[in-house]
């Protein structure tokens, strides 16, 4: 029997705070983005909006660390394919972001879009810091600065992005405007992230779920992308949509295929609260699906089953979707607390009943019971059914504890952890999922001997 002690199940590690980089096409973002992530792997260009796709890279200066977002052109022209999709993933970026870093061109002064977004970003309510951008020459400095004054900023911080003057004041800058982690952590969206192997629909569901075309389905070949996550707000909460499924160039995809979306599956993971399980409806569930699955319920992640297509089947009476399920749950018992929707990602029908769920789940994932509540629970769940003696040797359990939440572990005071045989510890865990009555929430129990100073108290 695998026994973990619970220092190795402690809390989620938190993603940094986001500090996005916003300005008309052209003014030196992309360079500017380089500088401080310290490499050239944005795309720089003197064509205005050549850099198509939000580049998030985590950084750090002076020890404090963050995220940063390269948004690139946010009025892209208006030929440009991806500019409305571009634009709600900026808008999305500045929802989720600590600090906007407005990028001005030194060498034009404001221009009316200079104004524009300016006005819009203020909008916001969030710290903006103003970085003119292309000050070659600090002996024309405050001449520069000047001419930005109409504005009507706080503070204008010159910088060349190409020779690197003044980036360092300006990061000194940032990580003074970012507020204290905890601050920052507490108002994180919850993560929400699609997993399932190739072709059951995530991509579609996303973009069903976003409400928005986004650059992903561009019918335009051969794009690739980093990807990009989504906040959205439904009945006044936010979410964040973690993207797993991503671009791909659909040429290259063959055999690697499932290898690289499993990968891609492991990372969403690592970063979500709730894992949306999709199943490919029409096919049925695979060994893949389940393997998939089961991470979510090994790495501690709420979930819920969701069995996508459903326009697509012919069959659709109460009583096959009954039996359906029924397989489901027969084929995936390791998720007998997930709740099961029948959807369609394409139709969009069903979709409003998934985050009914997924706001019940969410506050179940933090549920936390007392010290003296759980107790009195484990004494009638232990009275009703003590321990039976295992390899001659008697189990006693002496008190409980929850450790931590998201997901609610629990830590039993034993006088021997192998004396606990596995079917008693399964008696125990169905005992706390029924009383506790949580949806999509994996719990977690653990025993610990009790010290031996304790014991002879
Ligand atoms: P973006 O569209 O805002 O991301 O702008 P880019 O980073 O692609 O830069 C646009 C152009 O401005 C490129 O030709 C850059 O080389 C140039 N550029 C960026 N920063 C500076 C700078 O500090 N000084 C000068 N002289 N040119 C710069
Ligand atoms: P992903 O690889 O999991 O991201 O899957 P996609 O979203 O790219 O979808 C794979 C294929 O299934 C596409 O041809 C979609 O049009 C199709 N598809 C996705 N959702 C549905 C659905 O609800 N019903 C039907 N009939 N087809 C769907």
């Amino acid at each position: 029997m695998q026994r973990i002690t619970p220092e190795r199940v402690d809390v989620m590690p938190k993603k940094p705070p986001l500090v996005a980089i916003v300005g008309r096409p052209n003014v030196g973002k992309s360079t500017l983005f380089n500088r401080i992530i310290g490499s050239r792997d944005a795309i720089v260009d003197d064509q205005p909006g050549v850099t198509r796709d939000l580049k998030y890279r985590p950084t750090d200066w002076n020890g404090k660390p963050f995220e940063i977002v390269d948004t690139g052109g946010i009025f892209g022209p208006d030929d440009d394919p991806f500019s409305k999709a571009i634009q709600n993933q900026i808008e999305r970026a500045v929802q989720a972001c600590v600090l906007i870093v407005f990028v001005l061109d030194g060498r034009d002064g404001p221009t009316p879009l200079d104004h524009e977004i300016f006005n819009l970003l203020r909008r916001t309510h969030k710290p903006i810091l103003c970085a003119i951008n292309k000050v070659d020459n600090p002996r024309i400095e405050n001449e520069v600065i000047a001419s930005f004054f109409e504005l009507g900023a706080d503070a204008f911080l010159p910088v060349s992005s190409t020779h690197g003057l003044g980036v360092g004041d300006l990061l000194d800058e940032i990580v003074k405007r970012i507020p204290d982690n905890t601050a920052q952590f507490e108002d994180d969206p919850p993560g929400i992230a699609i997993l399932g192997r190739p072709n059951v629909g995530k991509s579609t569901l996303l973009n069903s779920l976003c409400g928005s075309e986004r650059a992903i389905v561009s019918p335009i070949g051969g794009t690739t992308r980093d990807p990009v996550d989504e906040v959205v707000e439904v009945n006044g909460k936010k979410y964040l949509l973690i993207d797993t499924a991503g671009i791909r160039r659909r040429s290259k995809m063959n055999q690697g295929l499932e290898r690289y979306a499993l990968k891609r599956n492991e990372k969403a993971l690592d970063r979500c609260d709730l894992a949306l399980l999709v199943v490919d409806g029409v096919e049925g569930l695979t060994e893949t699906d389940a393997k998939v699955f089961r991470l979510a319920k090994d790495t501690g992640k709420a979930a819920m089953i969701l069995v996508n297509k459903w326009d697509a089947i012919h069959d659709k009476t109460e009583k096959s979707a009954g039996e359906f399920a029924k397989k489901i749950r027969e084929d995936l018992p390791f998720l007998h607390y997930a709740p099961l929707e029948f959807i369609s990602a394409m139709t969009k029908q069903r979709l409003h009943r998934i985050f009914p769920h997924v706001e019940r789940i969410l506050s179940d994932y933090q549920f936390r019971a007392s010290t003296s509540s759980l107790n009195q629970l484990m004494e009638g769940i232990i009275a009703h059914n003590p321990p039976p003696t295992h390899h001659g040797r008697s189990a006693r359990l002496y008190y409980s504890t929850q450790v931590s939440t998201a997901p609610p572990t629990f830590l039993a005071f034993v006088n021997d952890p192998d004396a606990i045989h596995f079917s008693y510890e399964r008696y125990l865990m169905n005992q706390l999922y029924q009383h506790f009555n949580l949806e999509g929430v994996p719990l977690r129990l653990f025993f610990r001997k009790r010290e031996k100073s304790k014991e002879n108290q």
